[in-house]
């Protein structure tokens, strides 16, 4: 059971979260229990950090990070241990998480989970920092943001749990987020590869690492409410969902900045200097486009999406190509949002592409960049058109359902 950061915003919440674990043991369950840092602190403690320094030391970072998690384990235990259980907290470390030594951003590349597990055969409620681990060289690391997600998956793999139950502030998956398209409908079973795509497309449903884990390691996903009791959204195998239609989500993100390099040489070798640049500085390139000069030996200019935060460590990172490439300018756009329509029954269905154009056109959104998959059309525009785009999407793909769902919580830790 993974809570997330609302759920455990405040005493009341948690002690409600407290309730719903103890039920579950009560059913003879074993549980384990992962907890997000309360309401906002992560984000506070972001700010503190930078009210400091400027430049944060990435390992000091985790240190100061990987508290807002432990607050809430530990408190959460004194709580079920009030309402008669026995109930540890252990921190990412404690529970045995391993992680690559990658700074805010780690990798999990082992769970030793025996702790956990004699905590369990000692009739124990186990509740686990999420979002953090202990990197092979022994310090604390944290998972990148969301990261709590794959700390539950990681550890229902490690117990062969029966099922990860990711307890949020909606009710489950959406066909887009609410906030934006009143019609949004939940969706009942999603395709881990549906997830995927939405995830990377910005929809803030799971963290996209802990759909991947899931799915490399077989562990089934539900998603639900931890405001009441109904079923939410299953992440299941491509194969136990049923016919899919057309288009299943329209995501977006705005969470994403466009680099342009201008005057690229035309020559072999210079594109993989650039991506190995971003590589070695472990920031996620996500659309790149590159033209061929129309004239012989002219330079080309090459873009590219990467996370907003990185905008500037990509500046950094790729400031002595200049010379070595002889580039006549690095751009940076962050006025730029993302929009994705997803389904994986594209696969079989022509003209997907052709509509998505169609549709922007008539509302007169300018596409500025495109990228596709199999089951997947990204376009780049302007941010400020993006609401009006994916209504536009949603709509014209017969996704609007007639009951409007409104969230009814003030804020929301998951988007679609
Ligand atoms: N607290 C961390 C964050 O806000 C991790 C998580 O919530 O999953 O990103
Ligand atoms: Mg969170």
């Amino acid at each position: 059971m993974k809570f997330g950061g609302t759920s455990v915003a405040d005493a009341e919440r948690l002690t409600r979260a407290a309730r719903r674990i103890v039920a579950r043991a009560e059913e003879g369950k074993g549980v384990v229990v992962v907890l997000s840092a309360r309401g906002k602190e992560t984000d506070r403690l972001i700010a503190d950090a930078f009210e400091i320094s400027e430049n944060p030391d990435p390992r000091e970072m985790d240190m100061l990070l990987s508290t807002g998690e432990r607050i809430s384990c530990a408190l959460c235990a004194m709580a079920i241990r009030d309402l008669g259980h026995e109930a540890i907290s252990l921190s990412g470390s404690q529970a045995g998480i391993v992680t690559d030594t990658v700074h805010t951003k780690a990798r999990i590349v082992d769970v030793k989970a025996h702790r956990i597990q004699d905590a369990l055969d000692q009739g124990k409620i186990v509740l686990v920092a999420g979002f953090q681990g202990v990197s092979t060289a022994k310090d604390v690391t944290t998972l990148g943001r969301g990261g709590s997600d794959t700390t539950a998956v990681a550890l229902a793999a490690a117990v062969g749990a029966e099922v990860c139950e990711i307890y949020t502030d909606v009710p489950g998956v959406f066909s887009a987020d609410p906030r934006i398209v009143p019609g949004a409908q939940k969706l009942d079973v999603v395709s881990f590869e549906e997830v995927l795509e939405m995830a990377a497309s910005g929809a803030g449903v799971l963290q996209l690492r802990s759909v991947e884990y899931a799915r490399n390691h077989g562990v089934t996903i539900h998603c639900r409410s931890s405001f009441d009791d109904s079923t939410g959204t299953y992440v299941v195998p491509e194969e136990d969902t049923m016919e899919q239609p057309m288009i299943t989500a329209v995501s977006h993100s705005t969470g994403e900045a466009r680099i342009t390099l201008l005057g690229v040489p035309d020559s072999p070798g210079a594109a993989g200097r650039i991506a190995t640049t971003l590589a070695d500085a472990n920031i996620n390139v996500d659309m790149i486009i590159q033209n061929e000069p129309i004239a012989d030996g002219e330079p080309a200019d090459m873009s590219f999406t990467i996370p907003a935060d990185d905008v500037r460590l990509a500046k950094e990172s790729l400031e002595p190509l200049k010379t070595e490439l002889n580039l006549r300018g690095i751009v940076a756009d962050e006025e730029v949002g993302k929009v994705s329509v997803i389904g994986a029954g594209m696969r079989s269905h022509p003209g997907v592409a052709a509509k998505v154009f169609t549709v922007l056109g008539e509302n007169a959104i300018n596409i500025e960049m495109i990228s596709t998959s199999t089951i997947r059309i990204s376009v780049v525009i302007p941010k400020e058109q993006v609401p009006d785009a994916v209504r536009a999407l949603h709509t014209a793909f017969e996704l609007d359902g007639d009951d409007t769902i409104l969230a009814e919580q003030p804020f929301s830790e998951k988007g679609a």
